[in-house]
């Protein structure tokens, strides 16, 4: 079964860079995507598609909108939607404040059930078709992810968080009990369909030494497991590290002494870190999820993605809700903007576009699956609507080149610009 899916169309093939270079891109004004099987076909201009397509093909006409690869969000809490927009703390306290007796309500089986299809569907209806995501502490709140995400077909990362010190004791799990619920995780749901298990030690505070070692033994042992954790957030965090493992050179180095380091590994936030850690990161091929609103709205201070692209290290973007204010990737990219404009830096909107769909998709070594429309790749993809924002109608109407209305979109977008989303080249949703 074929279908072809016309309109504006625009994937990446590589970085873009500060100078954007028009080789790492494909724009087709009026271009077309073939998806056969949940997989891409073929893409390019429409007139040659239409030309080629078998009888049979089904066409669904979305001419002056603009189809992307779906968004990656590479960090983000599934358990954390109550907690957004909550007020007046920094990371320490929010966390004891907010976010721990949030997670606690994730006990509850039928509640983790219902949160995860509200999350679901809310990244969804942004555009976003991957993440790697945080439930909680309890096995059964990523029972129930793991789930949700099964019966919408999505590629999904995540695990349960591992957290034996330093936490209430009603999320508090220890190694051995750990342990044995993430093997049981794993048998049952990593690599079952598009889903993946990810490691999750919240971060180096709330993990003891015995337990860093049991997630870097399991990271070594188990071939094909992702590693997510929190590094370098905020000033107070990294001193509490220090003092928690004083044998260590930096934040950075406690990962790395428990074997947490690697190629499929993906560390969130990433701000306060030192070249001498960036190198590390560089050599050991671990990514960065660079959280721009969250770090905002946490007041925890400003990523340098220049220093960290130019060190090497793969870069991903991320809502991180609930420290984040938004789901919607478009407004996450904003945001970035606005944190690289404090740091003298202009995120020009192909490297915007990039970051949030292949450069995700290479942060968490997917890009041999998803990211962009290369021949044989899942057909995740989304459909914006730059009329659908008053504001963005009208600014992307006088604009007067492509690059200003993606601009636009990016600035002034947010989930009502997300007309429609496609899984496995399937409708998953349509704005009401
Ligand atoms: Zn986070």
């Amino acid at each position: 079964m074929q279908r072809l899916i016309r309109g504006t169309i625009l994937h990446f093939l590589g970085d873009p860079g500060t100078e954007p270079a028009p080789a790492s891109w494909q724009l087709f004004a009026d271009g077309a995507l073939l998806v056969e099987d949940g997989l891409v076909r073929r893409v390019g201009e429409a007139a040659a598609l239409l030309a080629d397509a078998p009888e049979g093909t089904e066409i669904t006409d979305c001419r002056g909108k603009l189809i992307l690869p779906g968004f990656v969000d590479t960090h983000v809490h599934s358990a954390q939607l109550d907690v957004i927009a909550s007020y007046g703390t920094q990371l320490l306290d929010w966390l004891t404040k907010y976010t721990f007796p949030a997670e606690r309500l994730f006990k509850d089986e039928a509640h983790g059930e219902r949160m995860a299809g509200l999350f679901l569907d809310r990244l969804l209806a942004s555009g976003t078709t991957t993440a790697a995501v945080y439930p909680t502490v309890h096995k059964q709140s990523v029972d129930t992810f793991f789930a949700a995400a099964a019966a919408r077909k999505l590629r999904m990362l995540a695990g349960k968080v591992l957290m034996d010190r330093n936490c209430p004791d009603y999320l508090r799990d220890d190694v051995a009990g750990a342990e044995a619920d993430c093997r049981d995780l794993i048998a049952r749901w990593h690599g079952k369909g598009r889903l993946g298990y990810a490691l999750t030690p919240r971060f180096a505070p709330t993990s003891s030494p015995q337990q860093l070692a049991m997630a870097g033994r399991l990271f070594q042992e188990i071939p094909g497991l992702h590693l997510q954790s929190h590094l370098a957030e905020n000033l107070d965090e990294i001193k509490w590290v220090h003092e928690l493992f004083p044998a260590q050179r930096s934040y950075l180095d406690v990962y790395d002494h428990f074997g947490l380091l690697g190629p499929r590994a993906i560390y969130g936030h990433c701000i306060h870190t030192d070249a001498t850690d960036r190198v590390r990161m560089a050599a050991t091929r671990t990514a960065i999820a660079f959280c721009p609103s969250s770090n905002l709205f946490i007041g925890s201070g400003l990523f340098d993605l220049d220093q960290a692209r130019n060190a090497g290290i793969r870069v991903g973007l991320a809502s991180d809700v609930g420290g984040g204010t938004s789901l919607s990737m478009l407004e996450v990219m904003a945001d970035a903007y606005k944190v690289l404009q404090l740091k003298g830096q202009h995120l020009n909107p192909w490297r915007a576009f990039y970051l949030a769909t292949l450069g995700g998709a290479e942060a968490l070594s997917l890009e041999d699956r998803i990211g962009n429309f290369a021949v044989g790749k899942e057909a995740d993809f989304t459909v914006l609507d730059f009329d659908a924002i008053p504001i963005l109608k009208h600014r992307s109407g006088i604009a007067r080149d492509f690059a200003e209305r993606l601009f636009a979109l990016m600035i002034l977008g947010d989930d009502r610009a997300v007309a429609a989303t496609y899984v496995l080249g399937e409708l998953a949703y349509r704005r009401p």
